[in-house]
């Protein structure tokens, strides 16, 4: 089958009929409603972009299995040139979108995937690897959308998997036979999950022996039976149900996160990679965190240039555009978020080629990438609202415009400079709004402290990827200390 369309995407998730409740009450059709259609948008933006041929290079690939031209988002990387090109389509696609279109995390899993079978094998002797690239032939003879699942509920953060008093908190394998494993527990904030077709779930951490029912990993179509939907919460998120188009700020993309709740779950051996073998999950999870580390730079800087974009058309309608610590400010954003895509720049071009054949990104680049954007896109939304003004916390809704006594008056009352229209301004601040503190700010701000792991996870891992002794040598032959 040749790439999808977008609206053939549409249709196909439609067709999953998955089991989602949002606001207290089962969806019926996720496709058609409007709080979670625009992140359908965003995803739909993937598929779109890879029909045009001027985005060819960037947005498809040949694959490696087929020889045939997929989608970029279910390539596995075959080069460093491979690698690059990840963070510059992510970029693109923040620039189109606004927000977070949800497909990169699988993307990571599945290269995640390639590398973690292959190893395993490798020791092991399982056959894991070879079920892998049959999941993922699928993926790109289909097109799919492969959702990654890490994020366990946790508990007790205290307490391991096994030591928790719910056994649950974490996802566990309860039953096995000859015919495959049954799982039960809970994925949180899994980004994308309801525009998903299939899921690949993994431990979201290193396991200890006593946890080895917890080292569970395997794809599965996201309508498989016995798995819940529960979409999550964002701030201003019932603007969208709203007349108008102006106060949701970002009207036609959006990004989501739910919880996948898993309750006694079949998965059949074909589908299972990874089952008990606990020393293997905290690579996985090293390797699946460098790779969407490095995501987030380009992600991130391209949602930046959106927000940087309406911060400097604000300064044109405020008339503030000239003054010297506008343009401080504004070239200051540019600078935090160059330096987010920088890292993820050179964490690819610093990659490289793993014995499966895939390409790994350079690890303690990647975690320096994800570290500066747990503080560059705050300080930039800072800046953002610094310049705007406080407008964007008190700005009355676009309803207000329609009342005959008031709606002229407020017209006047928030207009700026000559020549812009009360309704342009407002368009400006709610999609500042919308970065930083409304439905967007999901994804450019929480996502950006906790997502692919929270700020001390970076530190963690920038240490062990810190050669202090090799340092310390070069310290030491320098400065001329013998001893
Ligand atoms: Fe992709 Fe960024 Fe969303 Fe992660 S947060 S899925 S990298 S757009
Ligand atoms: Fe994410």
């Amino acid at each position: 089958m040749a790439m999808k369309t977008r609206e053939e995407y549409f249709e196909s998730i439609r067709a999953l009929k998955l089991p989602v409740y949002l606001l207290g009450e089962k969806v019926e059709d996720t496709v058609e409603n409007p709080i979670i259609r625009p992140s359908l948008n965003s995803v739909g933006m993937t598929y779109e972009i890879a029909q045009k041929p001027e985005y060819e290079d960037l947005a498809t690939a040949i694959s490696h299995l087929s020889g045939k031209r997929i989608n970029r988002f279910c390539h596995i990387h075959q080069s460093v040139d491979d690698l690059l090109k990840k963070p510059r389509l992510l970029r693109l696609m923040g620039r189109k979108t606004g927000t977070c279109f949800q497909r990169c995390a699988g993307l990571d899993a599945m290269n995640t995937l390639n590398a973690i079978t292959f190893e395993m094998d490798a020791e092991l002797g399982t056959e894991y690897h070879q079920r892998y690239l049959n999941f993922l032939r699928i993926v790109q003879e289909e097109d799919l959308v492969c959702d990654a699942a890490l994020t366990d509920p946790k508990g007790d953060r205290s307490l391991s998997p096994s030591q928790q008093a719910d056994p649950d908190l974490y996802l566990r394998v309860v039953k096995k036979d000859a015919r495959g494993i049954v799982v039960r527990g809970c994925k949180a904030h899994q980004t994308g999950a309801v525009n998903s077709h299939w899921v690949a779930v993994t431990p979201t951490s290193a396991m200890k022996e006593e946890d080895k029912d917890y080292a569970v990993t395997f794809v599965t179509p996201t309508n498989t039976r016995g798995i819940t939907y529960v979409y999550g919460r964002q701030s201003c998120d019932t603007r969208k149900l709203e007349a108008g188009s102006i106060d949701v700020g970002n009207a036609g993309f959006g990004g989501h996160e739910a919880y996948m709740i898993f309750d006694d779950v079949f998965i059949p051996w074909e589908h299972v990679l990874m089952c008990g073998e606990y020393r293997f999950s905290g690579r996985l999870v090293e390797i699946f965190a460098n790779y969407h580390r490095a995501s987030y730079g380009g992600c991130k800087s391209g949602m930046g240039d959106v927000l940087t974009g309406a911060t400097a058309l604000m300064a044109d309608y405020n008339g503030t555009a000239k003054a010297s610590h506008i343009k401080d400010k504004l070239q200051e954003m540019v600078h935090l978020n160059e330096t987010c895509y920088a890292c993820a720049i050179a964490a690819a071009c610093e990659g490289s080629r793993h014995s499966s054949g895939g390409y790994l990104v350079n690890g303690l680049l990647a975690n320096v990438a994800k570290l500066n954007i747990t503080r560059n896109p705050i300080e930039m939304c800072r800046l953002a609202q610094d310049i705007a003004g406080a407008v964007i916390g008190t700005t009355p809704s676009e309803q207000d415009l329609a009342i005959p006594e008031i709606g002229d008056l407020l017209r006047k009352y928030l207009k700026g400079v000559a020549g812009v229209s009360a309704e342009v301004r407002m368009r400006c601040i709610r999609l500042i709004e919308n970065i930083t503190m409304g439905t967007g700010a999901v994804a450019f701000f929480t996502e950006s402290i906790h997502g692919a792991g929270s700020p001390q996870a970076q530190k963690v891992m920038i240490q062990r990827y810190s050669n202090f002794e090799q340092k310390k040598e070069f310290a030491r032959k320098i400065a001329g200390i013998k001893e």
